[in-house]
């Protein structure tokens, strides 16, 4: 029996790189799994299709992180398709960069928006569904712990409020069997972040194990802590990383 039959799950920011392996993986091992995306309809379209041939159960909704109504609105929906919701993942993101006087408003509004206050708004939505054994991951970064290089003052600062937040909250859950946590990956292999692109050697330059991550590397960790196995594990920010915080 797949250790996710019978649970569903939602996933932000599914259609392309980490929220994509994370969305597979789940519905591999028998996850009912809706997820959310931006505007990449062609994308979301494809993941969908691929796991029902597989003969899984997906669900795909364009909605926008950063509008908190139509961010409840599709967890209601998915747990109301699903009849229940047991696994958020809130792994949708942004990358701005730029150094302290360059970077403008609009990018530092942006990111608090998407990485931090989407994250928040969809725990509350989840919440009103999960029971006993329900499971919050965020997909953080190594960044929270090190940012060693300059204009990732923003993204390290959106990263570095999850690990509080996970910390509060876990103290909030824990008496209800639900229990929350930050992974936390190094360079991953996507459209963000590709393995071939200008800053990856300077990258690789800052790890034990130089090289990009793979989404299905850190789809590992987020099953493992979505699991059974992981209801001892709350409050935590887990490195992923290569190294790269070592
Ligand atoms: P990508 O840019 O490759 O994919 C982003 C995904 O999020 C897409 O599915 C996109 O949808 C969706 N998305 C983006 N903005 C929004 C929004 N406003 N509302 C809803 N969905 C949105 O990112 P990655 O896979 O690289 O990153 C995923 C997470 O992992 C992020 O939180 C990132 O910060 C974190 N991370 C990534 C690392 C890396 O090296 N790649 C390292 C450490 C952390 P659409 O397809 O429609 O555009």
């Amino acid at each position: 029996r797949p250790l996710f039959s019978g649970k569903a799950a939602f996933v932000t920011g599914g259609s392309r790189g980490i929220g994509a392996a994370i969305v597979r993986r789940l519905a591999e091992d028998g996850a009912a799994v809706a997820f959310s995306y931006a505007s990449n309809d062609a994308a979301a379209r494809d993941l969908v299709a691929s796991i029902e041939a597989a003969g899984g159960r997906a669900l795909a909704l364009r909605v926008d992180s950063a509008d908190a109504d139509a961010l409840r609105s599709a967890i209601d929906q998915a747990a109301g398709a699903f009849g229940r919701l047991d696994i958020l993942v809130n792994n949708a993101g942004v990358l701005k960069l730029g150094a302290v006087d360059q970077i403008s408003l609009d990018d530092f509004d942006l990111t608090l928006n998407i990485n931090v206050r989407a994250v928040f708004v969809a725990i509350q939505a989840a919440l009103r569904h999960m029971g006993e054994g329900g499971r919050i991951v965020n997909i953080g970064s190594t960044n929270a712990e090190r940012m060693p290089f300059a204009g990732g003052g923003v993204y390290a600062m959106s990263k570095s409020a999850l690990t509080g937040l996970v910390q509060g909250f876990a103290r909030d859950l824990g008496p209800r069997g639900i229990t929350i946590n930050n992974v936390q990956p190094g360079p991953v292999d996507t459209d963000m972040n590709p393995a071939d692109g200008p800053m990856a050697s300077t990258m690789h330059s800052f790890m034990a194990v130089p090289r990009h991550g793979r989404g299905t590397e850190i789809a590992g960790m987020v099953a493992y802590l979505a699991g059974p196995e992981a209801g001892f594990v709350t409050g935590a920010s887990l490195n992923i990383d290569g190294g790269f915080a070592a």
